[in-house]
């Protein structure tokens, strides 16, 4: 009958591929769906509550509404040529390098699809990723789904100078450590400056020190170059493909999303050299094939007003970073008043402050296997209504929990949000304390 030969009919080999084992639990599905949940003020997942410019989104009405109907078809499949001209231009200035928007730039579905790929591109069975902790967790993933090994290596805290708050700047790599991760195995490795948690800025110092030894180990180096525009205090992001013998073995990776607080728009993009970017072309062609038309052209349009105004005030190259660092310090401030110890950083809108004052309120779990940050946000976002990520989530299971006693705000927000934070850590303050 029916049912029996529906029984029949049922599938009982196993389905997943083999290279989707571990990698099934996703921090952003978890944390997104808490702070929908749960949370009245969202500082956890990197995006902007406000407005993006409006030249952008007059760009956005004009590329959807305007006379090019041609605009709503398919486009170019390695970038809309207006956007890949524009960006050659706009890394030209910046690299000091003339370069060819069909070979030396490629547009892809936000930054999170250029590193997929790289990853896809470069790295073969058995081939080794060097990733510094603590990361932006999909590096660790989608090394393995490409069937890499990722191989870890941590910024380690310096206790601040004398009174003094810790800033980003503050968390280095062991010069020998690094060394001592490089192996004929080393395929590429992933840097990103400025750094999601952290914030951090890397030195020029630093990154000669990276490049040294890719150079020396004949490695790549992939670039995640998302927060370039987001650096404060005079500080200078220095793109690491600038260095001597990195041109060659380097993908720049960066994301109008970041760049311009649109990341629902998904555009991102590869800049690097064409022996490089061939193979990236590969995997795009065969996977997504291109990005959405009308958000490429609006993008365009954003990049060719910064191109003119390069430099001057009106940029919001210049602007955006300099509301932002207005934002960093208030937020710094706050969490430093209620003794939720910040970690002062020099880029990006994220911001990683020490829990530690606040643990005595959560719960501890003897013996359990998930961090205490990662239980302590999940406590927090469920009592007190504030959203952030537990640091944790951004090293390594190995490292987990030598790591988790922090937590990740982001400050891309308008006052007002940031204020009902504050207002909530203050009120729990004050309930620890009494007035
Ligand atoms: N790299 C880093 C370091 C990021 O923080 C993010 C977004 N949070 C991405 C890449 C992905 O960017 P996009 O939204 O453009 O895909």
């Amino acid at each position: 009958n029916f049912l029996s030969l529906s029984l029949q009919a049922k599938m009982s080999r196993p389905v997943q591929a083999q290279r989707l084992e571990g990698i099934d639990k996703n921090i952003w599905v978890e944390f997104v769906k808490l702070a929908a949940t749960y949370s009245t003020v969202n500082l956890g997942q990197g995006f902007p509550d406000f407005p993006p410019p409006d030249f952008l989104t007059e760009a956005a009405a004009r590329a959807l509404g305007g006379e090019n109907h041609m605009l709503h078809q398919y486009t170019r499949a390695f970038g809309h040529p207006p956007l890949v001209k524009v960006l050659a231009q706009f890394f030209s200035k910046l690299l000091g390098r003339d370069l060819d928007p069909m070979t030396n730039v490629m547009v892809t579905v936000g930054a999170y699809q250029a590193l997929f790929c790289c990853f896809q591109a470069f790295v073969d069975e058995g081939d080794e990723v060097i990733i510094i902790e603590p990361f932006f967790d999909c590096y660790e993933p989608m090394v393995k789904m490409a069937g890499g090994l990722p191989v870890f290596v941590p910024l380690r805290p310096q206790a601040p100078k004398d009174g003094k708050l810790m800033s980003s700047a503050d968390w280095q790599l062991d010069p020998a450590e690094l060394a001592s991760k490089f192996s004929e195995q080393t395929k590429a490795i992933v840097l990103n400056s400025p750094n999601n948690p952290l914030g951090k800025v890397f030195s020029r110092g630093e990154l000669q020190l990276i490049a040294d030894l890719c150079v020396k180990h004949d490695v790549l180096c992939i670039s995640d170059e998302v927060y370039e525009w987001l650096v404060y205090d005079g500080k200078e992001h220095i793109r690491i493909a600038s260095l001597r013998g990195m041109w060659d073995r380097t993908v720049i990776i960066g994301s109008a999303g970041k760049t311009f607080s649109v990341t629902g728009w998904k555009v991102g993009w590869t800049v690097g050299p064409n022996r490089l970017l061939q193979h990236l072309r590969t995997v795009h062609q065969n996977s997504v094939y291109h990005c959405a038309t009308v958000a490429q052209d609006a993008v365009a349009q954003g990049f060719q007003r910064e191109l003119e105004l390069y430099g001057k005030p009106e940029s919001y190259f210049i602007q955006f970073p300099k509301e932002l660092q207005q934002k960093r310090d208030w937020l710094v401030q706050s969490l430093d008043a209620v003794g939720m110890k910040p970690i002062v950083p020099e880029g990006t809108y994220f911001l990683v402050a020490d829990i530690s004052e606040f643990k005595s309120d959560v719960p501890d779990v003897p013996d359990s296997d998930e961090p205490y940050d990662s239980r302590f946000a999940k406590w927090m976002v469920k009592n007190k209504g504030l959203a952030t990520i537990p640091l944790s989530s951004f090293f390594c299971g190995a490292h987990k929990n030598n790591y988790s006693h922090f937590i990740r705000f982001c400050f891309a927000k308008e006052e007002a949000t940031l204020k009902a934070a504050s207002d909530i850590l203050q009120k729990w303050k004050q309930e620890k304390t009494g007035p």
